[in-house]
């Protein structure tokens, strides 16, 4: 499959930007759940480590011993360790409650949701360590919370709240850490995205390709109705030209009738070369799109071909073709021979149609390394200004042209810029009105 050039950079622009869109929608999805589900976890961990720290006396846990022995004879110790290790139980993901007192401006652990006596996951009496974290809950009443925190077991969350005594003091608190329950993990939508990304460049190439088919399909139709429609028209054309030419041959006609038919005939004519170029150009038209292979031609060859076909096809007008010093053969450029030969046929053919007998097309080659311009310079009638823009546009012949006595179809230049587009190159033209027109065709060079 192949892409007109033009078609092909929107198609990659719009791709590009589908591409940045997703990740951007991605990445804030992304982010956004992630965030949310944080949100939901630590709340869910706030609420329920404050429901406990209700439930939770402040006195029980205050007057248990920090001395394991001592406390093996507290039953408020082992009463709180099964009260603990039961709502532990029931508590959905909490991976463990434990106690917390303040002795002295340090903070100690007491009892927790380990079922065995004097078993605790953090041993009785031992010293909190995070004494600024914990430093809101005692001092100011605070819930804190923390998390997603990451380990050999999981992730996990911890929050911890106060216990109030009867005189409103913070003297102990209850923690818990609970299991993240919401799977956010990143690397989880990162597969979601580069999937959607997949699914993406699937669609746009499958779209490219049924656009980029409907196109030749057009073509095609295009093509074949004008070339049915041209066929048509000039069968029946050429019988009354002939039998205008017959007439005309009859001696027996009052001369100021066969001017008449003579004017008739030269129209007709006129009519029969704007048929053929129509089905030739719809024929080429389908061609250059359909078969259009990137492949390496010889410039010189191509030039001296179409001067030769120009020459051929014209009347001589006494016009010398100077082709600069520096064309020789081997230069090679991108697109197929006979196709820029169409097109250089077409420049060419134009510079001699539009000169004056007697005079000169310069045809120029100016080397870039990677491109080549080759320029075609004639003298002739030029174009006005303001319609130089239009010649490429198929059908369109300047207000000069038509005034002239020179015949044409204004197909020659639409084809020719169709056939350099499809060889990557660009055609150009720059003119002054009765002074002599330049066209410029820049193409790709390619390895001999
Ligand atoms: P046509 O068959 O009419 O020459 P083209 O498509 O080849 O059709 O050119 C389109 C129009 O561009 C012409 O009708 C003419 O007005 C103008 N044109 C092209 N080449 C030249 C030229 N070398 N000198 C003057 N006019 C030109």
């Amino acid at each position: 499959m192949k892409f007109s050039n033009k078609r092909f950079n929107i198609a990659i622009v719009y791709y590009l930007i589908l591409i940045i869109l997703i990740i951007i929608s991605g990445i804030y999805t992304t982010i956004h759940t992630q965030n949310s589900a944080r949100d939901n976890e630590i709340d869910s961990a706030k609420v329920r480590v404050q429901s406990l720290s209700y439930i939770i006396r402040n006195d029980h846990v205050d007057s248990i011993p920090l001395i394991e022995k001592d406390a093996a004879t507290s039953s408020t110790y082992s009463r709180l360790k099964i009260d603990l290790a039961n709502i532990k139980n029931y508590e959905f993901a909490i991976r463990k409650i434990y106690t917390l007192k303040k002795v002295d401006d340090k903070i100690f652990f007491v009892a927790d949701s380990e079922r065995n006596p004097l078993k605790d996951y953090n041993v009785l009496g031992q010293e909190y360590g995070e004494t600024k974290i914990i430093k809101n809950v005692f001092d100011n009443g605070e819930i804190i919370t923390e998390g997603p925190i990451k380990d050999e077991s999981g992730t996990w969350f911890r929050a911890i709240a106060p216990i109030m005594d009867s005189e409103g003091n913070y003297t102990s608190a209850v923690g818990i850490d609970i299991d993240q329950q919401i799977n956010n993990n990143i690397t989880d939508n990162a597969i979601l995205f580069i999937w959607l990304i997949v699914f993406s460049l699937l669609l746009v190439v499958f779209l490219l390709y049924k656009y980029e088919m409907n196109e030749v399909e057009m073509v095609n139709l295009k093509s074949d109705f004008l070339a049915l429609a041209s066929h048509e028209i000039r069968s029946p054309l050429t019988k009354i030209r002939w039998g205008l030419s017959v007439i005309i041959n009859n001696l027996e006609i009052q001369n100021s009738i066969k001017e008449q038919l003579v004017k008739i005939q030269e129209t007709t004519i006129r009519l029969i070369s704007l048929t053929n170029s129509i089905i030739e150009t719809t024929a080429a038209d389908k061609n250059i799109i359909i078969n259009n292979n990137i492949c390496g031609s010889d410039l010189k060859i191509i030039l001296d071909n179409s001067i030769k076909n120009v020459k051929d096809k014209t009347q001589d007008k006494f016009i010398t073709f100077n082709i600069s010093k520096s064309f020789e053969l081997g230069v090679c450029v991108q697109g197929e021979s006979d196709k820029l030969e169409l097109a250089f046929t077409n420049i060419l053919s134009n510079a001699y149609k539009y000169s004056p007998d007697n005079s000169k097309i310069d045809i120029n080659l100016i080397d870039y390394g990677k491109k080549i311009d080759v320029s075609v310079k004639d003298y002739g009638i030029g174009i006005p200004k303001d319609e130089v823009k239009n010649i490429f546009n198929g059908f369109y012949r300047a207000k000069n042209a038509q005034e002239s006595n020179i015949q044409g179809s204004g197909f020659g230049l639409y084809m020719t810029k169709k056939i350099i587009e499809f060889c990557n190159g660009v055609l150009k033209c720059t003119s002054e009105l009765n002074r002599g027109t330049t066209v410029t065709v820049t193409l790709l060079k390619v390895k001999a």
